[in-house]
């Protein structure tokens, strides 16, 4: 039996690859590093964390 270090808080963001093909802010891979060194969901072609849904009228 192996045991995994399960819940890390630092996993990096999970991209929509189909969303990042075209960008090229990100290259294609959907995330951007800060420099800070963090991992971040690409701003031109990921929704991001706050999961913005189609159709909602807030900016
Ligand atoms: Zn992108």
């Amino acid at each position: 039996m192996a045991h995994g270090a399960h819940g890390s808080p630092l996993l990096p963001p999970r991209p929509d690859p189909v969303l990042a093909r075209d960008c090229d802010q990100c290259l294609g891979w959907g995330s951007v590093v800060t420099r800070d060194g963090h991992h971040e969901l690409c701003p031109a072609c990921q929704p991001g964390p706050t999961g913005r849904q189609p159709g909602d009228p807030r900016p």
